[in-house]
């Protein structure tokens, strides 16, 4: 198939998801808990853009020629990679499946999707989608089932060419392990215990509410969560009462009103990890401030209401590890070195943000934090151009923009001798 052809495939595509987010958003909902409006208003517009931006490449990504030698023409060109296999996790399920199948399928490689077992839906769906919109059998194909089977088989199996893993960095580190037997190539999205970093001189009310968001959105299931709020020391009280009262505000509810902004966490199993993580914090001398507990909402699901700790040290659980709940862990700061080292005191470094009305300061902080991402007075914004990835234990490689073009190509290079 012609790449111009496939690009608009690909564009056709995005125009029915979009004519469909509602369906599609309200599948997600019910597979996942989150709430419709982020599902239908923010992850189906995102996975359409997603796929519009790089359909626009399917025809535009050149090899290069080499000047410098008379006896020979030197070129390279840009193959697909072959089969990708794609594995994916249950918090964003189509958003982040796309992210890897829109630029592998514009670019020429056939993609087969496990997506994770609790949330298959929307990929199934997809397919058809997919279907509809032109793209020929077998180009794409959804093999739905448990990563300790199909994934793994997957990671190890010789006819696929490419592993791009969203997931937790100890599933990422068994399938590292697995693709070794055929020198897969492989990239890897994986977990994040994000700072946000709020300076006194911010405008507080921003970053309160960029706080909340950080946290609550998505329930916190993200692996960009801004889960330890890193406050100076001289605005703390003033900051704390605006970022508690919007917590308690946050009630869990029924993620079907339109109206709703905190769902239910996916599974009654996360459920019980967040209250684990919370018993934690709890024992290791955090002071809860918000919200602790499960709660009811009409009598399914498994909704946990938005909890804030304060006086959490480095060295709490809380502070260290990925909980993917509703739970922040907030702790104080006396200058920016010590922001900044408390900042990076993690094994992962996906993201961060800096709240500061000083531009000098939030982008020498931004500078010195180890992270694939950094915000400056702003938290969770995305846009397809710009690159996502981590550092550190939160992974290798990119998503979105060209950096992505990357992760689905391979060059050769070619000598044509003139002499
Ligand atoms: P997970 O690692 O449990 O599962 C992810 C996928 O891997 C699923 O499809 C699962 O079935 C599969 N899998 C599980 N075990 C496997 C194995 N042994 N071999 C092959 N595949 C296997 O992650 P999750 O619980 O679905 O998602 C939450 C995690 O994902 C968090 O750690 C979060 O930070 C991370 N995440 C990272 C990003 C990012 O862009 N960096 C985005 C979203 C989520």
């Amino acid at each position: 198939m012609k790449p111009r052809q496939r690009g608009r495939i690909l564009m056709r595509a995005a125009e029915l998801l979009l004519s469909r987010a509602d369906e599609f958003g309200r599948i997600e909902t019910l597979d996942n808990g989150k709430p419709i409006f982020e599902a239908a208003k923010i992850d189906m517009p995102a996975a359409a853009e997603c796929l519009s931006y790089f359909g626009e490449y399917a025809d535009k990504l050149y090899g290069d020629t080499f000047p410098g030698r008379e006896d020979a023409f030197l070129m390279t060109l840009r193959e697909p990679i072959g089969v990708v296999g794609a594995i994916t996790p249950w918090n964003f399920p189509l958003l982040q499946a796309l992210w890897k199948i829109a630029p592998a399928l514009a670019l020429g490689n056939a993609v087969v999707l496990k997506p994770a077992s609790v949330t298959p839906l929307t990929a199934l769906m997809f397919g058809e989608l997919l279907a509809e919109a032109g793209l020929p059998p077998g180009a794409f194909n959804v093999i739905p089932g448990p990563g300790a089977v199909v994934g793994q088989a997957m990671a190890s199996h010789p006819g696929i060419d490419k592993i791009s893993f969203t997931g937790e960095t100890e599933t990422g580190k068994a399938i590292l392990r697995a693709a070794a037997g055929t020198v897969k190539r492989v990239s890897m999205e994986l977990g994040g215990k994000s700072p946000n970093i709020v300076f006194a001189d911010a405008d507080l009310d921003a970053a309160a509410k960029g706080a909340i968001n950080a946290i609550f959105y998505g329930k916190g299931e993200l692996c960009s969560a801004g889960s330890r709020l890193l406050v100076e020391a001289s605005v703390h009280d003033a900051l704390m009462e605006k970022i508690v009262d919007r917590a308690r505000k946050l009630a869990p509810g029924d993620p079907l009103d339109p109206k709703t902004r905190l769902g239910s966490l996916v599974s009654e199993k996360q459920r019980e990890n967040v209250a684990r993580y919370v018993a934690a914090g709890r024992k290791e001398g955090a002071k809860l401030v918000a919200g602790g507990n499960a709660v009811s909402v009409g009598g399914k699901g498994a909704f946990f209401e938005a909890t804030v700790f304060d006086a959490v040290t480095p060295e709490m659980t809380i502070a260290r590890e990925e909980i993917f709940g509703p739970v922040l862990a907030t702790l104080t700061f006396q200058n920016e070195d010590e922001a900044v080292a408390v900042g990076n005191s993690t094994i992962y470094g996906l993201a961060a943000a800096v709240w500061s009305r000083d531009i000098k300061r939030a982008l020498r902080t931004a500078r010195a934090l180890k992270a694939g991402t950094v915000w400056i007075n702003a938290y969770n914004l995305y846009d397809p151009g710009l690159p996502f990835g981590g550092y550190k234990e939160s992974g290798f490689g990119r998503e979105r923009g060209h950096h992505a073009l990357e992760e689905y190509t391979q060059v050769k290079s070619i000598w044509v001798d003139l002499a």
